[in-house]
Parts: C-alpha cells; structure tokens; sequence
C-alpha cells in the first residue's frame, strides 16, 4: 500500500510527488488527464526567480477607474462573477496595502529565490535542459512617461532583493531584439529568471523522471476522495486506491474538492489565455508588453501569445476579449504570422487573497494536505514549496508557518 496519495498531477503535483519520493515514501500520483495538461500546460513557462513581490490588487484611485471601467487590457471581469469572488477580492485588496503587501512580499522573495535551484536538479535528472533558457526575461515599455514611472520601483525591487537587473533604453532593445518592428522606450530585463518553451512538457518530463525513480501515476477522478477511519481512498477502474496520506494539489480545482470535507476556500481564480502563432518572425527572449497587459513567449509550439487576468465564473464559456487586443498588440511588435489554434486556450491561475499559496496540515483532517493557491507563479514554486511540504509531511516541523492552511481558520 502507498504512504500518500497526491491528487493532482500539474507542476505542483509533480514536484510534490518527487519529494516525498525523494523522502523514501512510496507515492501515487493521481489525475484524470496526464501529467501537465492544464494550467501547468498554458501558461509564459517563466521560472520566476525575480517575482519577489507578487501582484498586488491596485490601490490608487486612477489603477482602480482603469479596473472598474476596463480601460487597460491587463484586467477584465464579468459582473456574474462578482457575487462568487467579492469576498476573495476584498481578501485581495486588504492584503494589498503596501505595509501588508510588504510583509507578504518578505516571505514570497523567500521562495522565488529558491525557485532555479530547486528547479535545476530536477532538469538535469530529467534530461530537459534544452527546454530552458537560463537568460532572464524583458518587461517592455512603449512609452517614455510610464518607462520613466517604473524605473524606480524595478530599481528598488531589484536593490530590496539582490536582484540582477539591467535597464535597456529603446536603441539597447533595438539591438537585442531585431524582430521589434517599432521603437520602445526600453525595457527592464530581470536576468535571475528562467524560461521554459514547453512548459506543459516540462511538467511531463518530471512526473517521467518520478516513475523512472519508482512512482506511479493513476488515473483517476479525485472528488471521489474518502476518508475511512485513518486511511483516505480515491475511486480507480479496480476497486479504491487507499494511502495513509493525501495531499491535495488540484491547482484551481482544489476547492471543489474540499468543500466535500466542509472547507470553503476562498480562492480568487484569475482566468488567462493564450494562443500559438507560426510563419512569422519571433523574439530571443520572452517579454512582457507591460502597457498592453500582453505576455510574448517564444515556444516549441509556436510564439505563444498570453493576456492578464479575467476574472470571470469557473464554468463559463470563454470571452477572449484580452486575447484579440494582445494578438493586435503583438502584430504592432513583431511580423506574428498565422494562428495555429482554430481558438485561444485558457486557464486559471489559482490565487490566495493574501498571495500565498496554502503548503501543509488541513485545519481540521488528519493526514489530509493542502498544496495549491501558487497564483501567477505556480510553475516557478512547484518544486519549491514541495520541498517544504515534504519537510513537514516527513519531521512534523512547519518550515514556514505563515504558509499554513491553518491561517484560514
Ligand atoms: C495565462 C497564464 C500564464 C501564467 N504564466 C506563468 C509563468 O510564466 N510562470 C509561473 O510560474 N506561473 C505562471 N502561471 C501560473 C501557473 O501556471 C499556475 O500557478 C500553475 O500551473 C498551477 O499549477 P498546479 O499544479 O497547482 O495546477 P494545474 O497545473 O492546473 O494542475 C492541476 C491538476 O489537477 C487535475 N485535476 C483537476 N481536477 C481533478 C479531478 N477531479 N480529478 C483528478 N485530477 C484533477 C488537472 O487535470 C491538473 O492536471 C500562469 C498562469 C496562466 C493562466
């Protein structure tokens, strides 16, 4: 019989189930697609090392009018989705004042600049380096005025947390990205940081090194999870799958689950979306089109095109309305060529109110562990926040209490 059972096979599932292997637990993976097909399939592939503040909701007044009246591209909402999310987005706004977001932003650097190392021996075992590139990322400004504006703050960032930074005026840009068909006003290009050109293969790369190592890998529908005296089960095609432990790390799906176990967890799920282009030309590097909320990421598959957050319903249907304004965007940068996809992909990126993600002991189930709630930088921590949930799994200890799910109780 397994020791845990890790329901959710996304980076975060991944990575967990190869440190508890790492541990010396015998582990199932569980999912009902393959490893990497969802949210750790769709998004920039960027392995985040300078994230050391994650975004806070908008504070000032004139960031609040662009939100509320849809002005920028980066930010879109659905008003059926506010009577769901506005506990979730209030959570989000108080934590967001700049003293909270401070203290929250000391623990988030904390995990960031872990994240290449611990990624690193994972890509060398698993033989995919030819993936990653180890050269950072841009954000890029069109505008003199809003470059000038975030200088300062992309200087402080980087001085606060010894970060590597070099700022790019337009001609710098120019040179480093040929493909740029109009003149910027420069960039900041964060050099810490990785990328990744399948993130989705990446993740399956992992969850082949953890069966290489011993592992299995189960299909199979989580929200059928019981809990039996000490054992916890989840339905398979032979009868149940029992382990003593279960760790749950369903991504955005996560509170579906819970609610069955009587926890309601108040997520705020920020929809994104991108699509594939081909035949075009393409950048050396991806890069951030900071004014129009556009992500641009050279990838096998193709330039993957990403937008900003949506806030809309779980289940309803996609309204790709950032996604046309990025492809435009896009169109104004570089020649993109055709789409490959006959519609855009989109995902959710699962997001705590207070910006971190839940790693440990469920408040009120033995043996039962919350791993999810990574936000927009779930492919960056996956192996990180595994390690320390593998610590407290294995010793009891809680490496980093303000992390624990018991802070919602
Ligand atoms: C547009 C976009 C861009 C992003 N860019 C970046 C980036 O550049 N860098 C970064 O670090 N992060 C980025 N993110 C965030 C990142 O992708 C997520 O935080 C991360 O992928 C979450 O990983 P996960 O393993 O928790 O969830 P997922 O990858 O979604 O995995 C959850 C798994 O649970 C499985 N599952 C769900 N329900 C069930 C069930 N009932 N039974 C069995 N299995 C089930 C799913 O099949 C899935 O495999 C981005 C997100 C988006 C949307």
């Amino acid at each position: 019989m397994p020791d845990v059972l890790v329901l959710g096979a996304g980076m975060v599932g991944v990575s967990t189930a190869l440190a508890l292997q790492a541990q010396g637990q015998e582990v199932v993976l569980v999912d009902r697609t393959s490893p990497g097909h969802e949210t750790s399939y769709g998004n920039a592939g960027l392995i985040q090392a300078e994230a050391a503040e994650p975004y806070a909701f908008p504070r000032d007044f004139a960031s609040l009018l662009r939100v509320i009246f849809k002005r920028g591209n980066d930010v879109n909402y659905h008003l059926d989705a506010l009577p769901d999310q506005w506990r979730p987005l209030l959570g989000y706004f108080h934590a967001s004042a700049p003293a909270r977001h401070q203290i929250i932003s000391r623990s988030y650097a904390k995990l960031t600049r872990r994240s290449t190392a611990d990624h690193a021996p994972l890509i060398a075992a698993a033989g995919v380096e030819a993936l990653i590139k180890r050269e950072g990322f841009r954000k890029m400004f069109r505008s003199v005025h809003e470059f000038d504006h975030a200088v300062d703050q992309a200087e402080r960032v980087a001085r606060q947390y010894d970060l590597a930074l070099r700022i790019m005026d337009g001609a710098e840009l120019a040179a480093a990205e040929p493909a740029l068909k109009i003149s910027c006003a420069g960039a900041f290009h964060w050099l810490d940081s990785w990328s990744c050109s399948d993130p989705g293969a990446l993740t399956q790369a992992y969850a082949d090194l953890f069966i290489a190592r011993g592992g299995r890998v189960q299909t199979a529908d989580a929200s059928s999870l019981e809990q039996d005296g000490r054992m916890w089960s989840v339905g398979v095609h032979w009868g149940r799958l029992a382990a003593r432990h279960v760790v749950v790390a369903l991504g955005p799906w996560s509170p579906l689950l819970l609610r069955k176990f009587g926890y309601h967890i108040p997520m705020l799920r920020k929809r994104g979306y991108h699509r594939h282009y081909k035949g075009g030309t393409t950048l050396n590097l991806p890069m951030l089109d900071v004014e129009n909320g556009a992500a641009l990421s050279p990838m096998r598959a193709g330039f993957r095109v990403l937008t900003g957050a949506e806030i809309a319903r779980f289940d309803t249907p996609p309204t790709p309305v950032q996604m046309v304004r990025a492809e435009q965007a896009a169109r104004e940068l570089i020649d993109l060529g055709e789409p490959v996809e006959a519609e855009p992909w989109f995902g959710n990126r699962p997001c705590m109110p207070d910006m971190l993600p839940l790693v440990g002991a469920a408040p009120r189930h033995k043996n039962l562990w919350f791993h999810f709630g990574h936000g927009h930088q779930g492919f960056t921590l996956g192996p990180t926040t595994a390690a320390l949930l593998a610590e407290e799994i294995i010793t009891g200890q809680v490496p980093m209490p303000e992390l624990s799910p018991k802070r919602l109780s």
